[in-house]
Formats: C-alpha cells, sequence, structure tokens
C-alpha cells in the first residue's frame, strides 16, 4: 500500500485487518442541492430520501467496499453538510483526501461551472495524487438535461478524471463511482 495522497494503511489496527487493507478520505464537492447527500445515502444506505440530510456534526459516515482483488477500502465519506457556501473553509475540508467526487446536476449548466472551480481548486490544493471523478447527478430527469454528457466528458479527459452520470434517485452509477474511486486509489495506474 502506498502511503500518499491522504491514504492511511490500517494495517495492525484491527486483529481481522489484513496488509491489503486501506483506509481512505473521500470528499464530495459541489453546488448546493446537486444531490451530494443523497448520493451518500443511496450508497451508505441503500436509500433515496431526499428529506433526510447527513447530521450536521457528524464529520463523516464510514463505507467498506471489497475490491475483486480481495483489497478491503474503508471510506471515510465527508459531505459538506451545507458548507460548500464557505469557500474559506474548502482546504480544511479536502485535507488529506485521496479520493474526490466532484458533483454538479444535469440540468444545471451553472452547476458544472460550478464543478470545474472545484476541479481547479482540487488540483491547485488537494493532495497530490489525489483520484478525482466528476459525476453528472440526476441522470434520471434526461428531459430536462442542459449539459451534453460529451461536453462534460471532453472536459474530464482533459483534466484527467474519470467521468460518470448518475442518479441518486434510482441508484445508477451510485456504487459504480466508489468503486471506481477504490480501485483507482489502490491501482493509481488502473484509470
Ligand atoms: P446537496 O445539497 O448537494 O447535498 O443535495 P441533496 O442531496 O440535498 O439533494 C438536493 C435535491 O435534489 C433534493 O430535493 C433531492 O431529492 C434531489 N435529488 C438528489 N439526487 C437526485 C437524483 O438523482 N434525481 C433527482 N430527480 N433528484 C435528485
Amino acid at each position: 500500500a502506498r502511503s500518499t495522497g491522504g491514504l492511511n494503511n490500517i494495517n495492525g489496527s484491527s486483529s481481522a485487518a489484513d496488509s491489503n487493507d486501506l483506509r481512505a478520505k473521500l470528499v464530495l464537492l459541489g453546488d448546493s442541492g446537486v444531490g451530494k447527500s443523497c448520493i451518500v445515502l443511496r450508497f451508505v444506505r441503500g436509500q433515496f430520501d431526499p428529506t433526510s440530510k447527513v447530521t450536521v456534526g457528524a464529520s463523516f459516515l464510514s463505507q467498506t467496499l471489497a475490491l475483486e482483488d480481495s483489497t478491503i477500502v474503508k471510506f471515510e465519506i465527508w459531505d459538506t453538510a451545507g458548507q460548500e457556501r464557505y469557500a474559506a473553509l474548502a482546504p480544511l475540508y479536502y485535507r488529506g483526501a485521496a479520493a474526490a467526487v466532484v458533483v454538479y446536476d444535469i440540468t444545471s449548466p451553472e452547476s458544472f461551472k460550478k464543478a470545474q472551480y472545484w476541479v481547479k481548486e482540487l488540483q491547485k490544493h488537494g493532495s497530490p495524487g489525489i483520484v478525482m471523478v466528476l459525476v453528472g447527478n440526476k441522470a434520471d430527469l434526461h428531459e430536462s438535461r442542459s449539459v451534453p454528457s460529451q461536453e462534460a466528458q471532453e472536459y474530464a479527459e482533459k483534466n484527467s478524471m474519470l467521468f460518470m452520470e448518475t442518479s441518486a434517485k434510482t441508484s445508477d452509477n451510485i456504487n459504480q463511482v466508489f468503486e471506481n474511486q477504490a480501485s483507482n486509489i489502490t491501482n493509481p495506474t488502473d484509470n
């Protein structure tokens, strides 16, 4: 296991821990309302519940993923809890993050612009080697789409990041986002 990019090898911290076990901080970034909390809840609890917010004060949720090569990745998933407006807090928030999920809403061009701002910010100030994915959420609202997939795909390619469209509502691609992040953290050349 590498020890860069905010990765902490938890070998030895638990009797069941294997030398392949990794703990990684993962942050979600994006405009308010794009669906970050819903994505986390869908992934961690398998639910879509727009009324249940991640509790402010609980700093993160944990979720463990077992990869095909039997590596165990334990994510500490940080949601902004509505603090994305306070840009000054951002560096504290993503400090030590091994992975970042930058989310926009496919029906909102403003949110896509904001996502590009976060990508730049992470490129400048994120951990070296941070694994980033660009996520176009609310893919179920394709009739109101105003960000073409092609445009987002090209942007992502230029910035050497993966791109996926998701729906926290239907659960489309939600697990895939986190699985990809986990395997790109453990196999940085696999992208
Ligand atoms: P956050 O501010 O980025 O954490 O956004 P939330 O997770 O609170 O979601 C904002 C709103 O978008 C809520 O009303 C959700 O019901 C809605 N929402 C989130 N994800 C989806 C999705 O995939 N599809 C649809 N149709 N609505 C979604």
